[in-house]
C-alpha cells in the first residue's frame, strides 16, 4: 500500500496504484475514510500505527466495492466499537432493500457489518463535516475537512489523468461513468462542491487537486453542466442509469 502525504492532517493510501483511502487525523486517532477493495485490513491498520494512532472510525463515501471492501475485516480485527458512516440510501442497497428502479450500477460488495450511523447530511465525525452529494450511488457522501476545506469527495470527481465528474466518460477511467447512477444528480453534486470552494480536492481514483475550482468548473462544463432547474435532478431519473 503506496502512502501518500496530503496535508499533516491528511494520508493519503493507495492500493493497486488507482484505488484511494484516507486516514483523517483526530485528538483521539484517526477516522479512515473509505477501506479500498476486500484483503486491505491488516495493511491500513498497519500504516495507521506506523503513522502514530489507530482507526477510531470508518467513515464511507459509498457503499461500491472498491471503498466499502475491506469494512467487515477491519471490524473483525477492531472490534465494534469503531463506528462506521455511511449514506442512508447505500446502506439501505448493501441491507438488501430496493432503494431504486433497478439495480444501482458498480458493485455492491456483500458486507455483514451493519453501519452504525446512516448519514443525512450535516452530521459532524470530528472534524470531518458529512456533505450529501448523490448522483454516483444513491447515498454517496463527501466530507469537508473544517480545519483546512479539504474535501474528500469520493466517486463524485475522479483525477486520473484530469480532474472529471464521474458521470462524464473519460478513457483515463471509464470505470467511473459505467458505475454512476443518476448523471444529472452527480453533475449536481459536483457543482454543490464547487460551491464549497474548497481548498484541496481528494478523490477515490486518482491524485490530489490543490487549489481546485478552476478545473472543477472545467470538469462541470465538459459534463454538461449543472441542471438548469432542481426538478431535472429528481428521482425520476433513476431508471435511466440502469445500463
Ligand atoms: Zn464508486
Amino acid at each position: 500500500m503506496k502512502t501518500t502525504t496530503v496535508t499533516p492532517d491528511l494520508t493519503q493510501l493507495t492500493r493497486l496504484r488507482f484505488v484511494n483511502a484516507y486516514l483523517v487525523r483526530e485528538d483521539d486517532g484517526f477516522t479512515l475514510v473509505d477501506s479500498t477493495l476486500g484483503g486491505a485490513a491488516e495493511d491500513l491498520i498497519a500504516v495507521a500505527r506506523a503513522a502514530g494512532g489507530e482507526i477510531r472510525r470508518i467513515v464511507l463515501t459509498h457503499g461500491h466495492g472498491d471503498h466499502a471492501g475491506s469494512v467487515d475485516g477491519l471490524r473483525a480485527k477492531l472490534g465494534a466499537s469503531v463506528e462506521v458512516f455511511l449514506g442512508e440510501a447505500d446502506a439501505r442497497i448493501l441491507a438488501g432493500e430496493q432503494v431504486t428502479q433497478g439495480k444501482p450500477p458498480g458493485t455492491w460488495p456483500k458486507m455483514l457489518t451493519v453501519p452504525d450511523v446512516r448519514l443525512a447530511g450535516g452530521e459532524q465525525i470530528g472534524h470531518l463535516e458529512a456533505i450529501p452529494t448523490p448522483g454516483h450511488t444513491p447515498g454517496h457522501f463527501s466530507f469537508l475537512d473544517t480545519r483546512d476545506r479539504t474535501a474528500i469527495v469520493g466517486d463524485t470527481y475522479t483525477s486520473l489523468g484530469r480532474l472529471e465528474v464521474s458521470s462524464h466518460f473519460y478513457w483515463r477511467f471509464p470505470l467511473a461513468q459505467m458505475a454512476t447512477w443518476d448523471r444529472p444528480l452527480d453533475v449536481a453534486s459536483a457543482l454543490r462542491l464547487l460551491e464549497l470552494d474548497p481548498s484541496r480536492l481528494v478523490v477515490g481514483h486518482g491524485p490530489a487537486t490543490p487549489m481546485p475550482s478552476h478545473a472543477m468548473r472545467e470538469a462541470i462544463d465538459r459534463a454538461g453542466g449543472a441542471p438548469q432547474a432542481p426538478e431535472a435532478a429528481g428521482p425520476g431519473l433513476a431508471g435511466e442509469a440502469g445500463d
